[in-house]
């Protein structure tokens, strides 16, 4: 996945409808402390599915919502949206269907926006090019590029040494990641719960066909 372009709206201290342009090769942010610059970093990571307060440096996920200042009244809502290019072939299928083949029948690059938007009270809801999303695919989708909102592509202040002496099973994780194969696994997870639970209804649809007879 390439990022295209990221947009923020009363998201922390993005309070007014922002965008950034994400241009091929790199991309520095500079600007003095506490102008906003992990800010953004943070807003990414919560596109990407985030599911913890406190790695956004909150209490609760409300706490992403613009919280006002001295002359600005606080928001109800937070949204940030993603928009990313996926070489054909790389996007989820569901996200093919749609895709513009731009008349000559050659499969183009594919345009994937995620949004997340969170009110007050209501909790937060993801949409992939328009359509709702579970949380849970959301991540997938990230997790199957190799990267995702707790991906070690991104690495936050403090974060390097704890790669750098990370043991030998945190650097297996690293790299099953740069291998793509996570999204893998945590399907192979859910799929063992279904399993187990499945097995407990079969012993149980078995005592019941046992009290029968
Ligand atoms: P540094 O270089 O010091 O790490 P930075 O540029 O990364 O700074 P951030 O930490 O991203 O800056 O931004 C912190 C600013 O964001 C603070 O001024 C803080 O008040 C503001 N902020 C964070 N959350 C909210 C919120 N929910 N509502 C309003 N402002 C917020």
């Amino acid at each position: 996945l390439t990022f295209r372009r990221l947009r923020l709206s009363g998201f922390k201290s993005f309070v007014e409808p922002t965008h950034l342009d994400i241009l091929p090769g790199l991309t520095g942010i500079v600007g003095p402390n506490g102008c906003g610059k992990s800010n953004i970093v943070e807003a990414v990571r919560w596109a990407m599915g985030e599911t913890s307060a406190k790695s956004l440096r909150g209490g609760e996920m409300e706490d992403v919502i613009f919280s006002g200042t001295a002359t600005r009244p606080s928001r109800n809502h937070a949204e940030v949206s993603l928009l990313l290019e996926a070489p054909p072939g790389a996007a989820p299928a569901a996200l093919h269907a749609a895709a513009n083949d731009g008349g000559d029948g050659r499969a183009g690059p594919i345009e994937i926006e995620v949004q997340r938007r969170i009110e007050r009270g209501h909790g937060s809801i993801f949409r992939v090019n328009g359509r709702e999303w579970r949380a849970r695919d959301v991540q997938l989708l990230f997790a199957d590029s190799a990267t995702g909102a707790r991906s070690t592509a991104l690495v936050s202040q403090g974060k390097l040494g704890a790669i750098v002496n990370a043991n030998p099973q945190d650097r297996r994780h690293l790299l099953e990641e740069a291998a793509g194969i996570t999204g893998l696994h945590a399907r192979r997870h859910e799929a063992e719960l279904k399993l187990r639970a499945a097995e407990a209804n079969l012993a149980r649809a078995d005592d019941v066909l046992g009290t029968l007879e």
